[in-house]
């Protein structure tokens, strides 16, 4: 799926990596340009004196910053960064264009690339220096239009996870002091991954005013006056492809959920001199009908490879289903099939193909998600004291949830001893009647602890 770099902490996206990007890519696409969001470009580069507008901003992502510190030109005469994040040229922007009530919503969104330098422990997909992502960026006439719109992504970002990559979610808040820099309200999907740590799929945030006044994004309301619009912005990155690969692999390689794999059937031919016609002919055949009713198929019928590396090489590669046609199989008018997944060898009829294999992709999609969802649900424990925390930490992984103060040294306390961050917090601020677990002081939170990516 992806390669090494020249420089380390950077990817080569291969072609199967990249295929299923783009299939994660237009779906989301889909689903918010239906929704009126439209697409655009913004600058990789970023003048210094932009991301200095908003303080918490800059103060967030300076340690991640590359820069450019001498542009060498007549026309640039500061230093430039490499976007961490696109807020700081797309806020002016926004301040630009956005006049009057009718302009509000403004709902746009980015396709690209994005860099934080100092990453450190980098692996593809999981953690690299340049990643791929989508931002997402709107500006509201109200706080609670602006919320409305970050759960709506929120919302949307589940469906596609959920859906399309068979990856069960749990939406909720990051605490106050692990906050998008500048955001009033960061929300996150997050996952469970099969070693016991927790993923953060995605966030969308509510920016409150805080990038409207640095930037002076205003619009006049109805009445004539000049009002702060609200902003929110929301991201999903190629990171999603490292929780897929984490989600559902196991020793062959990638298991790929149907809805995303990039081949969805590989039909492997199996044949001598005698009866190379007849199961190519054959199977050429089924490929073309499975084609037709609009599978994404892979007809191997390369020479030089046997069949026990075809198995192997489409195993690695996570295809849902292989059919095997061989001649019994052309005499019998049946196919034989496997299930990526299970293992699961079965025969049916040839001419039943189309619904056959729609049958086994719905069956195998909503498996993946169940098996997952199952595991995620079975591994949230609730502890009464840090030390009990700690040790289901260790023994078991997964979410560990405990009423919490709201105070960071608290977090530090778990975090020092067994490197469980709180993860979220549930989205909407809890009725907590018992005191914090850790120090004593009143409950404000329910933390949901865990070792994360
Ligand atoms: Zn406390």
């Amino acid at each position: 799926m992806a390669d090494y770099a020249p420089v380390a902490g950077c990817m080569i996206i291969e072609p199967w990596g990249m295929a299923v990007w783009e299939r994660i890519r237009d779906t989301f696409d889909a689903m918010i340009t239906a929704d009126g969001v439209k697409n655009m470009y913004f600058p990789l580069f970023i003048p210094e004196s932009y991301l200095e507008k908003e303080a918490d901003l800059l103060e967030g992502f300076l340690p991640e910053l590359a820069w450019i510190e001498e542009p060498d030109t007549e026309d640039v005469q500061e230093k430039i960064a490499v976007r961490p994040t696109s807020e700081s040229v797309i806020a002016p922007y926004m301040a630009d264009k956005i006049r009057s009530y009718r302009d509000l919503p403004f709902r746009i969104n980015q396709w690209a690339n994005v860099v934080r330098w100092e990453v450190t422990d980098t692996t593809p997909f999981m953690r690299t220096r340049e990643f791929l992502w989508q931002e997402g960026h709107t500006a509201e006439r109200d706080n609670e239009e602006a919320q409305e719109e970050a759960m709506r992504r929120l919302e949307q970002y589940r469906e596609l996870i959920e859906n399309t990559l068979a990856i069960s979610v749990m939406k909720g808040r990051k605490p106050e002091h692990d906050k998008f820099p500048g955001a009033e309200i960061t929300t996150t999907v997050e996952s469970l991954m099969p070693d016991g740590r927790s993923i953060q799929n995605g966030t969308s945030h509510n920016l409150g005013t805080n990038f409207s006044k640095a930037y002076g994004i205003t619009y006049m309301d109805e009445n004539e006056e000049e009002r702060y619009a609200y902003t929110t912005s929301w991201g999903i990155t190629t990171r999603l492809i490292g929780g897929l690969i984490m989600a559902h692999g196991d020793d062959q390689g990638l298991v790929l959920p149907p809805t995303v794999a990039p081949k969805q059937v590989v039909i492997v031919p199996i044949w001598r001199d005698d009866t190379e016609e007849s199961v190519l002919g054959y199977a050429n055949e089924v490929a073309d009908e499975l084609e037709d009713a609009g599978f994404r198929v892979e007809l191997d019928d390369r020479e030089h490879r046997g069949p026990g590396y075809k198995f192997n090489e489409w195993e690695l590669k996570g295809v849902p289903i292989r059919i095997e046609i061989g001649p019994n199989e052309v005499e019998d008018g049946v196919l034989t099939g496997v299930h990526r997944d299970t293992g699961e060898t079965e025969q049916f009829e040839r001419d039943e193909v189309v619904d056959h294999v729609q049958q086994d992709l719905d069956a195998m999609q909503d498996r993946l998600l169940e098996q997952q969802k199952q595991f995620q649900d079975e591994n949230v424990r609730e502890a009464e004291s840090a030390d009990e925390a700690k040790e289901i930490i260790t023994e078991h992984g997964g979410y560990v949830t405990m009423p919490w103060c709201g105070n960071e040294g608290c977090e530090a306390e778990i975090k020092d001893d067994v490197a469980a961050d709180i993860v979220m917090v549930p989205l909407k601020p809890p009725v907590v009647e018992s005191p914090c677990s850790i120090c004593g002081a009143d409950g404000e939170e329910i933390a949901y602890f865990a070792r994360n990516y």
